[in-house]
Formats: C-alpha cells, sequence, structure tokens
C-alpha cells in the first residue's frame, strides 16, 4: 500500500518535471485561460516550496484530491527558490486565480505574497511555513493552515523520555544516567525546525533526565545530507552516541540508512531513532524495530484544509463555511500532532493511507 503510493508521487512528481522541461505550465489540472473558471470551478492558484519534500509530496496529494471537482488548482513547485516563486504567484494572479495557497520557501517572504495579492484583493492561504504573527496581521484576508509547532517538540520530548525510562540499562552506553545525543535539525529559520529542536530538548529535561549534546547540525529535512552528516557524526563520536533526534522522518530515515551502514540493527547492536511526521516509510522502520517512535504530522488534513479555505476565499464564502475546522486569534487552522509508536502504529496508517 505504502509502496504503491509511493510510486503515484514519484510518478507525478517526474510528470511535472518533464512538463517543466517541456516548457509546459506546471498546472496540475489543465489551463484556465486567463477568465479564472474552468468548468465552472473558481481558479486556486497554489505553490509547494519544493515537490522533492517527502512530507511535502503528501501534503501535495491531498490537496489534489480535496480540489477534486471543487476547483481548478494551479499548483506549483517553486523548486526551493523564492523569487521563482514571486514570479509563480504573478503568474497565478495574471491567470486569474481567485485565491492564493502558498507553501512559503521563505517564510520571511509573507509580505511580498501578501502585498501582491492585496493589490487584487485576493485571499492567501498560508500552509506548512507559518508567516510572523505581525504581517499576517496586516492583512485580513491571510490565513494558516499547519501545527502548532511546539506540540511536535514536546510529543517527540515526552516519546524520547518514556522510551529512555524504560530501556536505559541498555541504552546508557556509558552508563552515566545522562542521554548522549545527536540531533538532525530540519531548515534554520523554519518554525517547525526551531520549535522542535527546543521543546524536544526542553520537554525531556523537565522530565528530569539530563542530557548531553554531542553534536546538532541542519539536514534541511533530507534524507540524503542526514546520512551524510550521521556518517560524520559515527566517524567522530562512534559507540558515545546514545540516541538519534530528528525533526523529521525523511532524516530519521537518513540516519538509519548510515547506521545500517555502520551495523546497527543487527545483532544486539541497536541506536533509539524519532522523528516527526509518519510517513508510511517511517511507519516501516517502527514496524521493523528501526524507529522507536514518530509524530504523526497530519498531511492529509493539512491538505484538505488548505484547500479548502482556498476554495471557499476563491467562491467569495466565509473560509470555514461548511468545514470542521476552527481559526484560533491568529486566523489560523491547527491541525494536532500524535506520538505514534509500534503500538498505536494505526494512527499513522490511517492518516496517510
Ligand atoms: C515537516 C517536514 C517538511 C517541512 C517542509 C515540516 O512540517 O515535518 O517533514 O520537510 O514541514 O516545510
Ligand atoms: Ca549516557
Amino acid at each position: 500500500m505504502a509502496k504503491k503510493k509511493k510510486g503515484l508521487l514519484l510518478s507525478l512528481t517526474v510528470a511535472s518535471s518533464i512538463m517543466l522541461a517541456a516548457g509546459c505550465s506546471s498546472d496540475s489540472t489543465g489551463g484556465s485561460g486567463d477568465s479564472g473558471k474552468a468548468d465552472g470551478l473558481p481558479a486556486v492558484g497554489a505553490t509547494i516550496y519544493k515537490f522533492d519534500d517527502n512530507f511535502m509530496s503528501y501534503v501535495r496529494r491531498a490537496m489534489e484530491d480535496s480540489a477534486k471537482d471543487q476547483a481548478n488548482l494551479m499548483l506549483n513547485d517553486s523548486q526551493n527558490d523564492q523569487a521563482k516563486q514571486i514570479e509563480q504567484v504573478d503568474t497565478l494572479i495574471a491567470k486569474g486565480a481567485k485565491s492564493l495557497a502558498i507553501n512559503l520557501v521563505d517564510p520571511k517572504a509573507a509580505q511580498t505574497v501578501i502585498d501582491k495579492a492585496k493589490a487584487k484583493d485576493l485571499p492567501v492561504i498560508f500552509f506548512n511555513k507559518e508567516p510572523d504573527a505581525a504581517v499576517m496581521n496586516g492583512y485580513d484576508k491571510a490565513y494558516y493552515v499547519g501545527t502548532t509547532s511546539s506540540e511536535s517538540g514536546v510529543i517527540q520530548g515526552e516519546l524520547i523520555a518514556k522510551q529512555w525510562e524504560a530501556n536505559e540499562a541498555a541504552w546508557d552506553k556509558n552508563g552515566d544516567g545522562k542521554i548522549q545525543y545527536v540531533l538532525l535539525k530540519g531548515e534554520p529559520g523554519h518554525p517547525d525546525a526551531e520549535a522542535r529542536t527546543k521543546y524536544a530538548i526542553d520537554t525531556v529535561k523537565g522530565i528530569g533526565i539530563e542530557t548531553e549534546e554531542l553534536a546538532m547540525d541542519t539536514g534541511m529535512w533530507d534524507a540524503t545530507k542526514a546520512t551524510e552528516k550521521m556518517d560524520a557524526w559515527l566517524a567522530k563520536y562512534s559507540d558515545q552516541i546514545e540516541f538519534v533526534i530528528a525533526n523529521n522522518d525523511g532524516m530519521a530515515l537518513g540516519a538509519i540508512a548510515s547506521l545500517e551502514k555502520a551495523g546497527y540493527f543487527s545483532g544486539d547492536k541497536f541506536m533509539p531513532v524519532v522523528g516527526v511526521d509518519a510517513i508510511p516509510e517511517a511507519l516501516d522502520m517502527i514496524e521493523n524495530g528501526k524507529m522507536v517512535g514518530t509524530v504523526l504530522n497530519d498531511a492529509q488534513n493539512q491538505g484538505k484544509a488548505t484547500v479548502q479555505l482556498a476554495v471557499n476565499a476563491a467562491n467569495g464564502k466565509d473560509v470555514l463555511d461548511g468545514t470542521e475546522w476552527e481559526l484560533d486569534e491568529a486566523k489560523a487552522v491547527r491541525v494536532p500532532y500524535v506520538e505514534v509508536t509500534k503500538d498505536n502504529i494505526d494512527v499513522g496508517k490511517n492518516a496517510y493511507k
């Protein structure tokens, strides 16, 4: 099941790269001309910071599913290039988008997007990378769909503490009662990366477990970069490392690839690894004992909520019309995080099915 989905996502990515290479538009549902309507459906202009992000590929799929028969979703790959994304926003507006759904490359670019939207009185739904509150407050038609970033750090910290307490005899290799850890951080400046890093460690300490950071560096949310970091850390610290904490599952998977090369997960050589997202590949690792747990970051509901709000906005309705969501005081829909271990693996499976 998970495999099948991955194949589909990959082929979508390949198909859109081919279209881009051929100079075609990257609209996922075909052209809308300049009318802003196709088949009577409102045009929604959307960008994803890069299609080549494991978690965002699931958000994207949820968006495409939710947009079926609801909107002409013009979805762009910003290829991790903020200047390119701004050009895409201009093009989407020129093509008649009635609302925008924007996954910023750089959260600091929100004001530029808002200025363009405001000039045309277009509502903007930011998602996944939360802009600063001051910027959001400057435009009454700006909304956010995502999570409470700190919550994932707190849940991950609780998970680390629980697992450590249950396995301390085996995992505290130097017997000093402290967790010697390495931490793979997401993109610096990304609210999720900053909050997960801080709250995971603060929570472990708050529970009364001492920690020692052997190394921390960014793996930019990316598995390959995480493998490189982990290779270097294993070369430097080898069996001093007692825990691998990753800001997302993509990097946890990258660390596992490195650990496997170094002989971990065979015989009695083990390393506890935790992540965030609960993507299917990580759930497989939890099931085969190579990850001790993760935190569900609900891609499906975040993608769905983004499209629901954007479609309502495009139709001139209240953004929450007909939905189950609520907005907080920051005009944000916040989808909850959930701890996932072997014991409740179905929570993850159901969310990503
Ligand atoms: C996810 C990461 C993802 C990032 C992209 C985070 O919420 O946990 O896996 O790479 O968003 O912005
Ligand atoms: Ca120790």
